[in-house]
């Protein structure tokens, strides 16, 4: 059997393999044998085939994470597991070049914007081996009577369930706080993309971590997702995915009274007012839509634009759109390169003849480009005059198609940006101060950015309001989601109580 690990890493290479599950240490098959394709998106080939990974498999793993709990890494000092954070980023930089041509290679990410994920992925571990060493725990007096102090605690088994897109620095983003707080993990990634997570099982030997305390399924959502999110021992569940499978991991979960946190869908608004800096904004908004492929669950794939400038935006959009540069992921000018899977294409596509049978107005784009009669390839696609009511300014493309809508005042602008349900991201260009502000206080979103894109701050709160999310991950809220917080109380003088049973009801004390 080769493992994934073992797959040879140049690009244009024929990659083929088998990517095994990481259990307890070992890499090995699912029990009943079962598995299942992966196909390169810009041939829809199976180059390869993973573990399928099913309730025993999942059952396996919670197993070997449990015992891991109460083993070595139970005992290490937050130091020494911040030391172990470190080097697993080490690990990471040291296969950057393999790690981007995985990425590129299972999810048509073009190559030059998937070597930047090594690093990202890295910074993850880097950030909260950091953030790990500087928790504290809260003391209080209590008059001078009693004092508490707080006690806390890893959650126990973390429940990672993650999405295809930029899938290793996402499963980084929920390894590295869930480790840093001194869990065990199972972690189960996404099917469509499961092939860097295969270097993960080597990364963490590398690393020092020990064996169970990583543990990772593959398979498919409804068999081992929802295996993991059905698991008695598994406490904690950390999903990003989209809104429809996170209300189902909600409800599935409800049983066990799991803690839940959800970064889910989004159709984030990007305002431009007819002050803003326009060649920002157009920069701004060309690389948000159209850069990992449309696959970004933060884009501003809604286009807000005063009416002032709308023609103008709209005439430099298209300019813009119809030059961006659809190729192949390995080729080193693509800037847009092959979406996921071709599931996920023709759903691209079926939103883009929704939109026409609607009646936007097609500017630019809307089908497959010339010279890529295969694969999963779009042309980078902008609509025009886009109405609250259509289902393309509603509903998540997710994928490289900008909807622009014009607006006259302020208010319509913030009423057009509330009128989805989702609210995961903002963006708002003026050079009003005064408005810059109260715009972004006034759009229903758990992330806001004025005259910027998406620029992370890691110790930041991340996630999304309505139908984009439940909780918030980065920072110390990611420390406190995966520990458990308990008070210690202690009398530091004699406590009154109603002595019952003995004839008062007074206290004698
Ligand atoms: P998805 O919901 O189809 O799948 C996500 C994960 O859930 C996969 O690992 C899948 O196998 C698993 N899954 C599916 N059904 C399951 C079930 N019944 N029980 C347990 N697990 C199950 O999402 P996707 O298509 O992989 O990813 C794209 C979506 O993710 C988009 O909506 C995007 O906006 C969202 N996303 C959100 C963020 C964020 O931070 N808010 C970040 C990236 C992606």
């Amino acid at each position: 059997m080769t493992l994934a690990s073992s797959l040879p890493g140049t690009a244009g290479s024929a990659f083929t393999g088998f990517i095994a599950h990481y259990i307890d240490g070992q890499r090995v098959a699912s029990r009943g044998g079962e598995t299942f394709d992966v196909l390169d998106p810009s041939t829809n080939q199976a180059y390869a085939q993973a573990a399928a990974g099913q309730a025993a498999d999942v059952d396996r793993a919670v197993t070997a994470a449990r015992a891991a709990l109460a083993g070595p890494w139970g005992r290490l000092s937050t130091r020494e597991r911040s030391r172990i954070l470190m080097r697993i980023a080490d690990a990471i930089e040291e296969r950057a070049g393999l790690l981007a041509e995985y990425e590129s290679r299972d999810t048509g990410l073009p190559i030059t914007q998937a070597r930047g994920q090594a690093h990202r992925a890295a910074e993850n571990f880097r950030f909260f081996a950091d953030i790990s060493v500087g928790v504290h725990e809260d003391a209080f007096r209590t008059g001078g009577t009693q004092i508490g102090y707080v006690l806390r605690r890893p959650i126990g088994v973390a429940g990672l369930i993650t999405p295809w897109n930029t899938p290793f620095m996402l499963e980084t983003w929920k390894l590295a706080p869930a480790l840093a707080a001194g869990c065990t993990v199972v972690l189960k990634p996404a099917e469509w993309s499961p092939l860097s997570a295969g270097l993960l099982p080597e990364i963490a030997e590398q690393a020092g971590v020990p064996a169970g305390v990583l543990n990772i399924v593959h398979g498919i959502g409804e068999e081992a997702g929802a295996a993991l999110v059905d698991h008695p021992d598994v406490p904690l569940i950390s999903f990003t995915g989209e809104t429809t499978t996170g209300k189902l991991i909600a409800r599935n979960s409800a049983g066990h009274l799991k803690a839940l946190s959800m970064e889910l869908g989004g159709k984030s608004p990007c305002i431009v007012f007819d002050d803003a800096d326009l060649d920002a904004a157009i920069d701004s908004a060309v690389f948000q839509i159209f850069s990992l492929n449309g696959e970004r669950c933060t884009a501003g794939s809604r286009m807000l634009v005063q009416r002032g400038v709308y023609e103008e935006v709209l005439h430099r959009l298209a300019v813009r759109a119809a030059a961006v540069r659809v190729g192949r992921p390995s080729e080193p000018d693509t800037e847009l390169g092959a979406l996921i899977h071709p599931e996920h294409h023709a759903r691209v596509l079926d939103y883009i003849r929704i939109g026409v049978e609607e009646g936007a107005r097609l500017l630019v784009g809307g089908g497959r480009p010339a010279g890529l009669p295969t694969g999963n390839f779009v042309e980078a696609t902008v609509f025009a005059d886009v109405r609250p009511s259509m289902r393309i300014f509603q509903e998540e493309i997710f994928g490289p198609v900008l909807c622009v809508t014009p607006f006259d005042t302020e208010q319509d602008a913030v009423a057009l940006a509330n009128a989805t349900p989702y609210g995961l991201a903002g963006y708002v260009w003026t050079n009003d101060l005064r408005r810059a502000h109260n715009v972004a206080a006034a759009v229903d979103a758990g992330m806001l950015w004025i005259n910027s894109h998406n620029i992370r701050d890691l110790r930041t709160p991340f996630g999304g309001v309505k139908a984009s999310g439940v909780g918030r991950e980065g920072g110390s809220h990611s420390i406190d989601f995966y520990t458990e917080s308990r008070i210690v109380h202690v009398s530091l003088a004699d406590v009154p109580v109603p002595r019952f049973g003995a004839g008062g009801y007074e206290a004698t004390r």
